[in-house]
Order: C-alpha cells, then structure tokens, then sequence
C-alpha cells in the first residue's frame, strides 16, 4: 500500500563544544563544533499536496518562504518536478530563536520526510548537500546523532557517540538572532578556545564527568555583551547546584547535563519552583532513537 503521509520527529540539538577559528573571506566564520542531538523536538507531518503549504502551531514560525521547512519543500521539487507539492504540518515544541536548530531541524525534517514519502531514493550524500544549501546546521540535523562540525558548520565527521546524559535547558523569555552574535563576536580579545580533542577523549572513553564539566562555547564571549542577562542565567544555574552551565549555539538557551533521571528532574523542579518559567528536561539520544525518528501513515 502507497505511503499517503509521513510523520517524523525533528530533534533539537546542543552543542557541546562550540569553537569559532577565525573569520573567512566569504563572511561566515570557521567552526569546530560538537553537535548533539536531544530529545526535544518538533513534530513534522508531511503528505502530498499541490504547491507547498506550511500549517505550525506557534505564531512566532513564519509560514512562507522564510520558513526553513518550506524553503526544504521548494528545494526538493526543484529537484524532482514529478513531486507536485505538499502540505508540511509543523508541531512546534522547540523554543524559537534559541540556539537549539528549531528552524534548521525542521528543515532536515522535510528533507529526509520528502524522501521517503515520495520515494526519492536520495542517498545520505545527496541530502547532506541539500541540507548545506539550506543552513548551517542542517546537515547535522540529517545525520546526527554526536558529530563533529567543521567549516561553517556543514561538513559533518562522526565523533564518538555521547552516553545518555540528561539535559536541563532554560529558555530566557527573548530570541537571539544567530547573525548578530556572530558579527559581534571579536576573535581578537582574549579568547579561550577549548579543548575540543580531549573532549572526544572524553566522549570515547565515556568518562561522564568529564562530559558535564567540559562543555565549552565561545560565543558566549559576544551574546553575554549583548545580553547580559544570558550571563546571569548561566551563573545562576551554577549557585544552584548545576555542576557547569552553558549557552547552546547563539543562545541565549542555557542547559546543564546531569549523569542521571533523578538529579536532573530535581534540578529542573527547583528551578521552576523559584520562578524559573522555560525549563525543559530532554536527553542525549542514541543512533537507534533517531534513526526511528521517521513514522509511515499508510
Ligand atoms: P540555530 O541554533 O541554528 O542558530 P535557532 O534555534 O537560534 O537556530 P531558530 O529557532 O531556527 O533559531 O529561528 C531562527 C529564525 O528562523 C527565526 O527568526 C524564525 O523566524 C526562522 N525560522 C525559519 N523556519 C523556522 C522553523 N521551521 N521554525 C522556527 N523558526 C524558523
């Protein structure tokens, strides 16, 4: 029986290294990157229909072309003219303008779903390339699940996979446009690059607390300049009990990673207990988890 329409989970992502090298001449910024995928994530339901039509539940997601998952669909008929259109279905559960890939994860999402449900039969390689002309981040959103991210962030490497750690994130009540952090970034102040080899170490020996104590992100040299509050956030989580905090991406989300369930929902408690209003509790995924992202509707 023909797949009539497809539903797939787009998970959101932190990074748990963040290292920006230098400024290129093409004006994006070289990055060295630990990505991985957490157990947020937006609900996409694709299904055939004629021209491309965008539906989401959060009125802070534009609906047209500047859509990410739109602009996915207009790609792939570009590509492939037999496919007339479709109707994209966005459950939105990721903060927007939060450092987390919302936009970006979406558009993987219609990438890999397009794929399936028109049987495209697109290869890993094929997609990757789409998914760099539509972002940064979206190639990592394709493939996950712990990469390591090079050149402005699309060219993708595998890195040892993340044990299952879990993940308290804050959502301060504001975006953050990624753009700006990046043009005030001053690559010339005395920055401390971390250490991104030894946290592969890390990742391959599996040694937890290194994991939770080593996170790193230089932009928050120039999102703290820009909110300071992002800052306060962050040491706030720390008086609090969190071992280390860190904004993801651009921000200004800050998460904490916490060995074990029980740890990490009571810190979660006690946050929003102390008047905390965005805090979400996700995990670390595994290659298994998101691979069976993808749902078939008959
Ligand atoms: P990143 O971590 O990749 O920098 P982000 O999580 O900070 O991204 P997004 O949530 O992707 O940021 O939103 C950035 C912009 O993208 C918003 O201004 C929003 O209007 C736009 N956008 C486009 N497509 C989407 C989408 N599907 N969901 C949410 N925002 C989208």
């Amino acid at each position: 029986m023909p797949v009539e329409s497809i539903k797939i989970k787009a998970y959101a992502k932190i990074n748990l290294i963040l290292d920006v090298l230098k400024k290129r001449p093409d004006g994006y910024h070289e990055v060295a990157m630990i990505m991985q995928a957490i157990s947020l994530h937006d609900v996409i339901a694709i299904k055939p229909g004629k021209g491309i039509t965008v539906r989401a539940n959060d009125p802070l997601v534009p609906l047209d072309e500047r859509n990410l998952a739109y602009k996915a669909a207009e790609m792939v008929i570009q590509r492939y003219p037999q496919v007339d259109g479709v109707e994209i279905n966005i459950e939105k559960n990721i903060p927007v303008e939060a450092g987390l890939a919302g936009g970006s994860t979406d558009g993987a999402a219609v990438i890999v779903g397009m794929d399936r449900l028109f049987k495209l039969n697109m290869d890993l390689e094929e997609m990757l390339e789409l998914g760099a002309l539509l972002g940064s981040d979206v190639p990592f959103c394709i493939s996950g699940v712990t990469a390591l991210a090079k050149g402005r962030g699309e060219i993708i490497e595998k890195a040892p996979l993340c044990p299952r750690l879990w993940v308290v994130l804050v959502k301060p009540p504001f975006g953050v446009k990624t753009a700006q952090v990046y043009k005030n970034l001053n690559l010339d102040e005395a920055i401390k690059h971390p250490q991104i080899d030894k946290y592969l170490e890390a990742l391959a020996k599996g040694d937890v607390s290194y994991l939770v104590n080593n996170i790193e992100n230089v932009l928050e040299y120039s999102t703290f300049k820009l909110y300071p509050e992002v800052r306060d956030l962050k040491e706030s989580l720390v008086a609090k009990g969190a071992q280390k905090a860190l904004m993801s991406g651009s921000g200004p989300t800050v998460f904490a990673l916490f060995k074990c369930l029980d740890e990490a929902r009571s810190f979660a408690d006690k946050l929003k207990k102390e008047g905390e209003n965005k805090v979400l509790l996700a995990y670390t995924l595994n290659e298994q988890e998101f691979k069976e992202r993808v749902k078939h509707y008959g």
